[in-house]
């Protein structure tokens, strides 16, 4: 594109979204251009900021007429390198940020209708004032977005009860790559009409249309939850916990979390100020949380029965049990330290894995030893939705070896990490997705049948490739 239509394209810009929503000053654009883990500042030629639907399906539509790139961005909290562009300055960067409407709550029919840009947190609230629960629960969620937490198909803290966001999800509006709105707001449980569409448009990291609004359902609010930390010996241990508080709660087994002892390790360090809650260290600790619809000391009952059996067989070695909100509140912020202490800790190789949840212990011991192996002292920080199968499989550096030098042999870690995945039949991405980050991965562990009609699928939604360049594919 020539300097006069770039500039007329940026006219065209401000004509549809308002002057002050289309930003071109590199300081301007800089927060918008740095990914979250601070490995990469893309370049653009503009951010552009609309306010509703019809605003973001006039931008897709000139974009394609002039062949510009789109790279869809909610909070930027994505931790693949999805929602920056790349450095080549060609693409706009379109930030739902200002499509923030809670449009409708429909309590009998359980649904909240949402745009794409609400922050997740205030979906959370919204939902509570109702008397109600929207259970997607993440570390980021004051700042990620409804539209990011589907395109990603984010996963959290409650997958194990509620499932994924795309569980969460019953219908979607998005403007597609030619610039056209699909209305596909539907509140329907059960809907056989055809290709399933909405399915394509949750994981797709904005490669393939961009989502403007979602129904997501609602459940009713537990009104009984607990939060206990158990200390134990070895992953297998945390399975045989899993195994037996699943058989005795059931449904009532609302979160179950993994970390080792280096994960909390790392976190007393870098946040002394965040209570410890057992005097000795453990190898393993299990994060539980129970939620009962009938009441708290139903739940209490539960959770005491289960660690109590679990203390008494030998599974568990040592248990606390939050007593007050602001005590489970305690725990659950251990665990959401854990990647905040290791990005304060510098910078290390991250996996966002999942595995068939029996195969963990055999693959933590087989891939720890091979990376022992090939990089002897190295530090691994694990930890994860067990309950799930997914873990947070993280290598840093041995003691003395800077974390840059580290990085540099990133791709030789991500290899043994993920051909272990593989030999255990799991994916190499959990909940993150794919983004810019692992695009040769993918393309290194999934089967060519599998590529192929992803790629078909690309083509058929957005033939231009103006939609997210550069990821996934
Ligand atoms: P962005 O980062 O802005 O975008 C993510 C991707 O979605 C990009 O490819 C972008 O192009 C695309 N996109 C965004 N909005 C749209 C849209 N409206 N239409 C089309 N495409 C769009 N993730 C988990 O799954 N589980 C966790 O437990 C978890 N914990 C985290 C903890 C921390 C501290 C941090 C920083 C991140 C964590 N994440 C987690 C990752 C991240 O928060 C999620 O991926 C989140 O869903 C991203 O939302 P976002 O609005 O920030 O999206």
């Amino acid at each position: 594109m020539g300097d006069t239509s770039a500039q007329a394209f940026l006219q065209h810009l401000r004509a549809i979204v308002g002057t002050d929503h289309v930003v071109t000053h590199e300081a301007d654009m800089a927060t918008y251009l740095a990914d979250w883990r601070g490995r990469y500042n893309g370049r653009a030629r503009a951010v552009v900021l609309p306010l509703d639907t019809a605003q973001v399906a006039a931008v897709v539509r000139l974009c394609a007429g002039a062949g510009v790139p789109i790279v869809p961005q909610g909070g930027r909290t994505g931790l693949v390198m999805g929602s920056v562009p790349d450095t080549s300055g060609e693409a706009i960067v379109l930030s739902l940020r200002r499509l923030n409407r809670i449009r409708t709550l429909d309590p009998a029919n359980r649904t909240m209708t949402v745009d794409a840009g609400c922050i997740l947190a205030d979906i959370q609230a919204a939902a509570e004032r109702a008397g109600m629960l929207f259970p997607l629960s993440l570390a980021a969620e004051g700042s990620c977005t409804i539209g990011g937490n589907l395109s990603t198909n984010a996963g959290g803290t409650a997958v194990l009860r509620y499932g994924n966001t795309r569980a969460l999800c019953l219908g979607l509006e998005v403007v597609t790559a030619q610039g056209d709105i699909w209305d596909g707001l539907r509140a329907l449980r059960k809907d056989n009409t055809g290709y399933a569409l909405r399915e394509l448009f949750i994981g797709a990291e904005g490669t393939l249309g961009v989502i403007t609004a979602a129904v997501l359902t609602l459940y009713p609010a537990p009104r009984g939850m607990l939060t206990a930390l158990v200390a134990l010996d070895s992953p297998r241990r945390v399975l045989e916990l899993l195994n037996l508080l699943q058989a005795r709660c059931g449904a009532a087994l609302t979160g179950f979390e993994l970390m080792s002892a280096v994960c909390l390790d790392l976190v007393a360090s870098e946040f002394p100020a965040l209570p410890q809650p057992f005097a000795e260290r453990h190898p393993q600790y299990a994060l539980v949380e129970l939620s009962s619809n009938e009441s708290e000391p139903h739940a209490q009952a539960l959770l005491e029965s289960g660690i109590g059996a679990a203390l008494e067989h030998g599974v568990a070695r040592d248990a606390v049990v939050a007593t007050s909100s602001q005590q489970a509140l305690g725990l659950w912020r251990l665990r959401e330290h854990i990647p905040l202490a290791q990005a304060a800790a510098g910078k290390n190789i991250k996996h966002d894995i999942s595995l068939p949840i029996s195969t963990i212990p055999d693959f933590i011991a087989h891939t720890d030893a091979a990376l022992e192996r090939a990089f002897p002292g190295c530090v691994l920080v694990t930890f994860g939705h067990l309950g799930d199968g997914n873990l947070h499989y993280n290598v840093a550096p041995p003691a003395g070896v800077a974390h840059a030098a580290f990085l540099l042999h990133q791709d030789a870690v991500n290899r043994i990490v993920h051909d272990a995945v593989v030999a255990f039949a799991g994916s190499i991405s959990a909940e993150h997705g794919i983004g810019a980050m692992k695009r040769a991965e993918l393309a290194r562990t999934k089967s060519p049948v599998e590529l192929d009609m992803m790629r078909a699928i690309k083509a058929a939604l957005d033939p231009l490739g103006i939609m997210n360049p550069g990821k996934i594919l």
